[in-house]
């Protein structure tokens, strides 16, 4: 197994002292489906900023798909983020009065690709996420769900090793919020590594594995036989 993710020491305070990450050891293989749980304040989205490499660490090394990011530019790491992660936030993040197929279109524009190849795959998308019908709806004619699948399809789109979610379900209501954690399971079946932040028990409980956040330190790292499945 190669390992998609590996977190060695990693340590972030932002000023005034505040240290969100005190030292964390974390490393992901790829295929895994991991949550990453904690209270509020603990440090789960500094962690998921780390992975995903929107910022860098005060201290440690991480690297992602092979790559140590202290060592790239800040337009490499643009460039890693775009080939390898996809990301999912709460808020949706649509673009509004733009359709659906534009929305997900636009997750390819790093690719250099054109329009027509773009919204090719777009649709392929939207069809993956079960939208195939609603490729010219713009956001505010979607429910939530429907808003938050658009913006899984915009995330893998570009077929990344990775996809990060942070509090994927947390504007949903409990089957919206099914349906796009079992939808995040069939991504990672189809061989994606997902890792999600959540503070949703269910959505925690499905993840073959925990990781679980305290104070800016991982206290427990669970992983399920059976995966939850
Ligand atoms: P969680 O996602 O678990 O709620 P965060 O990673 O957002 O936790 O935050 C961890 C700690 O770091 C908290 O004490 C938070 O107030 C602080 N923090 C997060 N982001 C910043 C920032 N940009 N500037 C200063 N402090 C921050």
């Amino acid at each position: 197994m190669t390992n998609i993710v590996e977190l060695a020491g990693v340590a972030k305070e932002y000023g005034g002292g505040v240290a969100a990450l005190r030292g964390v050891d974390l490393v992901i293989e790829a295929g895994e489906l991991a949550a990453i749980v904690g209270p509020s304040g603990s440090g789960k989205s500094t962690l998921l900023h780390m992975i995903g490499t929107l910022d860098r660490p005060t201290r440690g090394s991480v690297r992602v798909a092979g790559h140590e990011v202290a060592g790239l530019s800040d337009r490499a790491l643009s460039a890693l983020r775009a080939r390898h992660i996809g990301f999912v936030f709460q808020q949706f993040h649509l673009a509004a009065g733009v359709s659906a197929l534009d929305n997900v279109a636009d997750g390819l524009l790093y690719t250099g690709a054109g329009l027509r190849e773009r919204r090719e795959r777009a649709g392929a998308a939207l069809g993956r996420v079960g939208l195939g019908h609603r490729t010219g709806h713009r956001p505010h004619e979607l429910s939530g769900g429907e808003q938050q699948r658009v913006a899984v399809a915009r995330a893998v789109v570009g077929e990344p090793g990775l996809l990060l979610a942070d509090e994927p379900t947390g504007n949903l209501d409990s089957a919206a919020g099914a349906g796009v954690l079992a939808l995040l399971e069939e991504l990672n079946r189809a061989g994606t590594t997902v890792a999600i932040i959540t503070h949703d028990l269910d959505v925690a409980a499905a993840a073959p594995r925990r990781v679980r956040v305290l104070d800016g330190l991982i206290v427990a790292d669970e992983r399920a036989e059976a995966g939850g499945r």
